[in-house]
């Protein structure tokens, strides 16, 4: 049976089973018509419903997809459908729980409660060299596709597929049953965000985070990038964010503690009226994806453990503008804040040498890319 209604066209009132199709398409009641004329007079006028409609997800949901309808969002970023399941061709090595049903890391399982920090030999030093390098590759492919318009779904792919290219699987696929090959955390999202089909909006920050397997070492590396046009509040929590893990890394070096990380990061955040999140700290990396030393980001922390040379461990501090607390989707991954405030991160891959550290996931020109972002941002803007 047809919905039938009153025809809307001022002056009309006919019976009319005719509903606007772009009213159907957003959920908008009513909205009959009877007939093709009707519907044209009206046009002019009718149509303002349906920006307004819009413009009520205009923040980023979709109007139609809730996998959660009793869950209460603290921001105001929704989920989307999510892109399709990725596969790994067979000839490329993987790690155990590639192939686990749960994901489960039997190997990092079997390695927890030892505490002990492996120093690694010439040969294992090598590897993580190249699965760094790698996952830097890896990363600077996400960059150049980030812009508005295009879904973290899209930046997944590219991912994946520049990890095949390079002989890696990408670390996060099927780690403890995560759907994709990195995680995209957007705007209020500090970390653990799934790719999906949403589309990236003009004034967005997405952190992409890749880690790769290659040849049995993982190199693990994020940066957050911005889209479009940033609002100053929002460069200014990124800058800060990126020297908080850059002052972190200056102090790096034999004998320093590994409490240390979190005093430096959590001063630097503080001064600018900022938040150190808790939840969520760096990590031991090598063969195993997360592996002891425990690295939190936040001062007066009781993290054990001192740097030796051959240690390779992950900084990524995740910074608030709000409050430092987090809270988590009903996926059970996306970690976001609790007052819905923005945040961002940046991660490198550290390996302790006899005088300082290498940055085994430097960037080849050294610049992270929101700082090409902001300049070519501003140069535009001067010149409109
Ligand atoms: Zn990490
Ligand atoms: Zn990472």
């Amino acid at each position: 049976m047809a919905a039938i209604g009153m025809c809307e066209t001022p002056g009309c009132k006919s019976i009319a089973q005719l509903q606007c199709p772009t009213c159907v398409k957003l959920g908008i009641q009513g909205s009959f018509f009877c007939n093709q004329d009707c519907f044209k007079k009206s046009w002019k006028t009718h149509k303002i419903i349906h920006s307004l409609a819009k413009s009520e997800n205009t923040d980023g949901s979709n109007g139609e997809y809730n996998p959660w309808p009793s869950y209460n969002f603290t921001g105001k970023l929704r989920p989307f459908p999510p892109g399709p399941k990725r596969t790994v061709p067979r000839h490329i090595g993987r790690p155990d729980y590639a192939d686990h049903p749960t994901g489960f890391p039997a190997s990092e399982n079997a390695a927890k409660g030892s505490g002990q920090i492996k120093v690694l030999d010439d040969e294992e030093i090598e590897g993580m060299r190249v699965a760094c390098r790698l996952g830097r590759e890896v990363l600077d492919e996400a960059a150049k596709v980030c812009d508005v318009g295009v879904t973290t779904d899209e930046i997944d792919r590219v991912v994946h597929e520049a990890c095949i290219d390079r002989e890696c699987y990408p670390s996060p696929l099927n780690y403890n049953n995560f759907p994709n090959s990195c995680c995209t955390s957007v705007n209020e999202v500090i970390c653990h965000g799934i790719p999906d089909t949403r589309p990236l909006q003009d004034g967005d920050i997405c952190n992409v985070d890749v880690t790769v397997y290659h040849r049995g070492f993982h190199g693990d590396l994020n940066e957050t990038f911005f889209v479009g046009n940033i609002a100053e509040n929002t460069r200014k929590l990124v800058q800060v964010t990126y020297e908080c893990l850059s002052k972190a890394i200056a102090i790096v070096k034999p004998g320093e503690k590994y409490r240390e990380v979190g005093n430096i990061i959590q001063k630097h955040a503080q001064a600018n009226g900022f938040s150190v999140v808790r939840s969520y700290c760096g990590h031991g990396i090598h063969r195993l994806f997360h592996t002891a030393p425990n690295v939190p980001h936040y001062a007066k922390n009781k993290a054990v453990g001192v740097m030796k040379p051959g240690h390779c461990f992950t900084i990524e501090p995740m910074i608030n503008e709000g409050g430092w607390r987090d809270d988590q989707w009903p996926d059970h991954w996306t970690a976001v804040t609790s007052d819905g405030s923005r945040s961002a991160q940046f991660e490198q891959t550290l390996l302790v040498t006899e005088t300082g550290c290498d940055i085994l996931t430097k960037r080849a020109t050294g610049r992270p890319w929101f700082m090409d972002q902001l300049e070519k941002f501003d140069k535009f803007n001067a010149a409109i």
